[in-house]
């Protein structure tokens, strides 16, 4: 969705005597433009909403106090993002001995300035080593109960603490995160596995019977799991594609450069955490990592054909066999279509490219000259499974020109 950044601003400046306190609301001034922007339009019956659901501050292993996430994620225009603490893994733990947990959360939401509309999501994330590995636990409602150590956390060191911490066992945190109505999933699930390729373990396929885990990252930080998209396709667990970021936003993925971070686009209702929860939990999301779509056709389809249109097409001269056709793309995606049909094309061999954010025209070499007729392309830059693209159809008709 696109940001009232008008209103944003005038609000931000008003508001700058009233921060005075803390550490105040994340800086949103320089580097900030739409080019950097995660740009992809609604589709014919949802919001589009682009959301982060796995980052990092110095309140566990991140380098950044919670206010960098804020002003990275506004920078991207995420809608939503959450800052998903390790629980039980405390590097600085004898620096800053937090014995509430919800701190990070708070001071994510204390970061946002006013009058920016970034909702924040609360949750955590539950580390533990195989079988159970890493999971994330979001829209909960307190972090406290997702963990459990004997007496206070002021009197322990890094290691001591994470061994008391990881002994509570991951059922229960799990319990406790499902308790608090969480969506819980599945962390980099490869770094278990020293082939780095994702099988599903016993403990995650009763989670997820048992209804208490909802979705499996395929997409984290450079690396993106086709056998982790295949678990979520055949368990019926929602895909997620996050940044994990411990550093930052612009060191990791260069959106200066045309990078982006890994992000869920979540197809809701209304623009609020609710609804992305619901979202989530009903799996109405595609991954956007790098240059691809990743997810099930059922969502993917509305996702495409609101981002790429046919919006003209004319013959070149009036005996002309040759088509012209207009395709506009208002997403932030380079498409790599392959012609399926029987038209061939003029200025290449089988494939066309349409750029981010713009309109380009294509030749096709027609047999005869068809008033009407299909288009058909396999969409290379989505995948509905580790080895299928989506297809899309254009039906054009040159009685009603452009
Ligand atoms: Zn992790
Ligand atoms: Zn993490």
């Amino acid at each position: 969705m696109l940001k009232n950044t008008l209103a944003a601003a005038i609000s931000h400046t008003l508001l700058i005597p009233v921060l005075a306190f803390a550490h105040g609301s994340a800086s949103t001034s320089g580097n900030v433009g739409e080019a950097r922007e995660i740009q992809f339009p609604d589709t014919a019956n949802h919001m589009t909403l682009v959301v982060d659901l796995h980052t990092h501050s110095v309140f566990s292993d991140g380098h950044v106090w919670p206010r960098i996430r804020v002003g990275e994620a506004i920078r991207d225009g995420l809608d939503a993002m959450a800052v998903t603490e390790h629980l039980e893994y405390q590097p600085h733990i004898e620096d800053i001995p937090h014995t509430d947990r919800n701190r990070s959360y708070q001071e994510t939401m204390m970061s946002v300035p006013e009058g920016e509309d970034l909702l924040i999501i609360a949750g955590s994330e539950i580390t533990r080593r195989p079988p159970h590995g890493h999971m994330n636990a979001v829209f909960i409602e307190d972090a406290n109960e997702l963990f459990s150590v004997p007496g206070n956390a002021a009197d322990w060191d890094t290691a001591s603490f994470g061994a008391a911490a990881r002994n509570w066992p991951a059922e229960n945190a799990v319990d406790a995160a499902n308790e608090q109505g969480a969506f819980v999933f599945w962390n980099h699930s490869w770094s278990d596995f020293d082939n780095a390729k994702t099988v599903i373990t016993d403990f995650h396929r009763q989670a997820t019977l048992d209804g208490k885990l909802h979705g499996i990252e395929i997409a984290n930080g450079s690396t993106y799991s086709p056998e982790s998209f295949q678990i979520a396709l055949d368990h019926g667990l929602t895909p997620v594609g996050v940044s994990d970021v411990h550093n930052l936003i612009d060191w990791d993925h260069e959106p200066h450069n045309g990078g982006h971070r890994p992000v869920n686009l979540v197809f809701t209702e209304e623009r609020t955490v609710e609804a992305i929860r619901e979202s989530l939990i009903e799996g109405r999301t595609v991954v956007w990592f790098r240059n691809l779509l990743l997810g099930q056709l059922e969502h993917m389809e509305p996702l495409l054909n609101a981002s790429l249109q046919l919006i003209g097409t004319r013959y070149l001269g009036e005996d002309s066999g040759v088509l012209e056709i207009e395709l506009t793309n208002v997403s932030d995606a380079t498409f790599e279509l392959e012609n399926l049909s029987d038209y061939t094309l003029v200025q290449s061999h089988d494939i066309i490219e349409v750029p981010p954010h713009s309109s380009e025209t294509y030749l096709l070499r027609t047999d005869g000259r068809p008033n009407r007729g299909d288009l058909q392309f396999r969409v290379l830059n989505a995948l509905i499974a580790p080895d299928a693209n989506p297809e899309m159809q254009f039906t054009f008709d040159v009685t009603s020109n452009f």
